[in-house]
């Protein structure tokens, strides 16, 4: 259930792991004596479990062995029928995440007349639309990553996470623009907060922003997969240093 797609996975494999979601979405293990379960990550409960510090828990039954129950339907026995049904769940939880970008269509038509590179303009739709590869959302796909930010080690690594209200986030926009300082310092999600700067913003100081939190992802990334750390004036120096270079040669072929 744990295995990856690989470099050049087959039709079966890959239909296998389409199905995979499926199944991982409408299937909760029956805790027997425990060896198989990931506590933190795998769906055990019909809530997040919550810590109390036992040091074995009382539900654990060692002479059962753990498996894995269909929990869509009164019999526990998996159907055709109520897999379809968890595939269309899927399917509006995914079209629900997409439509509230798609609500705001005249603010889109002057996001995309930005006057910033195209993989600024990608990036930032990506970040709208909640389809960045944060941990927390990549936990939420059923990809088996610990959801907790690794740059801080604090909270789930959401998106509003990483680009906002994270610490490395914190201190490059401490040294932004005023305007950017007075708002708060979390956000309720990413979107939201990219709407509230719209209104606040000019165009220009829009922008920068999307381009600098472009570089934070960037850095995040570097930390995550290189274990390089990019000082926060460094980042906001080489994002407005590209912005500039990218808008100066834009003006000359104009
Ligand atoms: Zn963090």
């Amino acid at each position: 259930m744990d295995a990856a797609l690989g470099h050049n996975p087959s039709y079966v494999w890959w239909s296998w792991l389409a199905a995979r979601e499926i199944i991982m979405e409408g299937a909760c293990w029956k805790v027997g004596h425990g060896r198989n379960i990931e506590v933190s990550t795998h769906k055990w409960l019909s809530h997040k479990p919550v810590f109390l510090g036992e040091a074995r828990p009382k539900m654990l039954n060692n002479t059962a062995r753990d498996s894995l129950i269909w929990k869509e339907n009164g019999s526990n026995k998996f159907t055709v029928k109520s897999a379809y049904q968890v595939a269309l769940q899927i399917k509006d939880q995914a079209q629900s995440e997409h439509s509230r970008a798609r609500m705001d269509r005249p603010i889109w038509k002057k996001i995309w007349k930005l006057n910033v590179p195209p993989k600024v303009l990608m990036f930032l739709w990506r970040a709208c639309s909640n389809i960045l590869s944060t941990r927390g959302n990549l936990h939420r796909r059923k990809v088996q990553v610990e959801p907790t930010c690794g740059l801080c080690c604090q909270c789930t690594e959401t998106v509003e996470h990483v680009l906002w209200e994270c610490l490395l986030a914190r201190n490059v926009w401490a040294l932004s623009s005023g305007k950017i300082q007075k708002c708060p310092n979390e956000a309720p999600e990413f979107y939201s907060l990219f709407r509230l700067l719209f209104d606040k913003l000019t165009p220009q100081e829009l922008e920068q922003w999307a381009t600098v939190s472009w570089a934070i992802w960037n850095a995040r990334n570097k930390f995550c997969f290189e274990k390089t750390q990019r000082h926060p004036e460094q980042i906001l120096r080489e994002a407005t240093g590209f912005l500039v270079e990218y808008q100066r040669l834009n003006a000359a072929q104009e």
